[in-house]
Order: structure tokens, then sequence, then C-alpha cells
């Protein structure tokens, strides 16, 4: 039976990923979910972008915005904090198994009132989410870290994202090598845009959670 993250939260200890096999590597699909979004999904997600805890985003090719988070699912409404500590994880995380999610996000152009992030960083891009316990806080705390699927001209600590995720790719796992982790991810990113293609998915894209009056890419 698949755990979720309600039911790990009131172990004392933590669950281990399960190890990276190459069986499970070579047997990957390259596309996830069902045809068209299933329940718990679309789940909306907003919240401000924080510093991280320097796990080396960028150094693997994927930087990784780590919101603080506003979850909504259809079946429910409520908050996750990511990085306060004082802050206890919430109801959210019971519909939701940790793991590589795959969906849509938006940054919003203004920090502090001034509009700097360049016109064509704007839009709504496809994005990977991985949702797990954070090791900062000896894994005590659910993260949700957020990789856009755009070459950004600047970093956007202190944007509001607003993201909408719409699919499972795959539990969390452990990996004995960078190289596997790094091929991982490569392999989320495409699993991703494959599985977005598909219409019931891409109609999203125009969601009124984002802001469409931002030019499209
Ligand atoms: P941190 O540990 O602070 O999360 P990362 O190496 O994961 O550091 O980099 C994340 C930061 O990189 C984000 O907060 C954002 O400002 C920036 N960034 C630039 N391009 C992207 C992108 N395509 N997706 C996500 N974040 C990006
Ligand atoms: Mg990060």
């Amino acid at each position: 039976m698949v755990e979720v993250a309600a039911q790990a939260v009131i172990k004392e200890e933590r669950p281990t990923a399960p190890m990276r096999t190459e069986t499970f590597r070579q047997t990957r699909p390259d596309i996830a979910g069902p045809d068209a979004p299933e329940l718990p999904f679309p789940i909306v997600l907003s919240g401000t972008v924080q510093y991280g805890f320097g796990r080396g985003g960028k150094d693997l090719g994927c930087p990784t915005g780590t919101p603080s988070l506003t979850m909504q699912s259809s079946c429910l409404t409520c908050t996750l904090q990511a990085n306060l500590p004082d802050e206890s994880i919430t109801p959210m995380s019971s519909v939701t198994q940790t793991g590589v999610y795959y969906g849509y996000a938006q940054i919003s152009p203004e920090k502090n009132g001034q509009i700097v992030l360049s016109e064509k960083d704007r839009g709504v891009m496809p994005m990977v989410m991985s949702l797990g316990w954070n090791p900062f806080y000896k894994n005590e705390r659910l993260t949700a870290e957020i990789h856009l699927m755009h070459d950004f001209d600047s970093d956007f600590y202190g944007h509001e994202m607003k993201a909408l995720v719409l699919g499972y790719i795959r539990p969390e796992l452990d990996y004995t090598s960078r190289e596997g982790l790094v091929e991982d991810i490569e392999t989320d990113k495409r699993v991703a845009l494959k599985s977005l293609a598909r219409l019931a998915y891409e109609k999203f894209k125009s969601d009124p959670i984002f802001d469409t009056t931002q030019p499209k890419l």
C-alpha cells in the first residue's frame, strides 16, 4: 500500500527513500498520469519564493524555487508553510505523496512593488516539482521545490509564484551516484513535458489562476 505523507508524519522515523535501481531506470515510462487530471489534481499552490538550503539545484542543472506555500485542491483548502521552523505540517500533506510532480507555474513580474522580471519570463511555464522531507529540518518538514522549464534572465527570490499541480511522476529515490540523480531529473523533465502536451493538461495553461494578460510564449 502506498503510504501518504500524513501517515508518514505521525511516525517517529521518516521513511527512507527506496534506492534507485538500474531496472527502474530502464522501465521508466515517458508519460505519467491518466489522459486527464484526476482528483486530487489540479492542486493550486502559491507563495513567495524563499531561499532554499543550498542543495545545489543549479549545480545539478535544475534550480528549484521553494515557495512558502498556500495549497488548494478541489477537495480541500489549507496551508503548508515551507521554511518556517515553528510552523507545523497541515492536512494538505494527507492527500499528497512525496515525490516528483508536473504542472504549470508562473512567476509574478513584480517584487517590492516594482516590475523587475523580463517580459519573456512572465508567461505560464511547464514545471516539475519535488515534494519531500527537508533534511535541513531533520526531515521534519515537507518542502516543495519547483523547477520551471524556462531559461530565466534573472533569479526571482521574493517573487510570488503560482503553480497548478496536475500529475504525479514518481516517488522520491535515493541515489548512489550524482550521475544517476542528474539522469533521473532530466528524464523527469522530458516526462513532464510529454505528459503536459496532452490536450486535457495543456488547457490548464490558460487557467484563471494565472495572469493571462502576460505575454504568452
Ligand atoms: P535554492 O537552494 O535557493 O533553492 P537553487 O540552486 O535551487 O537554490 O536555485 C533556485 C533559484 O534559482 C530560484 O529561487 C530562482 O530564483 C532561480 N531560478 C532561475 N531559473 C529557475 C528555473 N528555471 N526554475 C526555478 N528556479 C529558477
Ligand atoms: Mg532550490
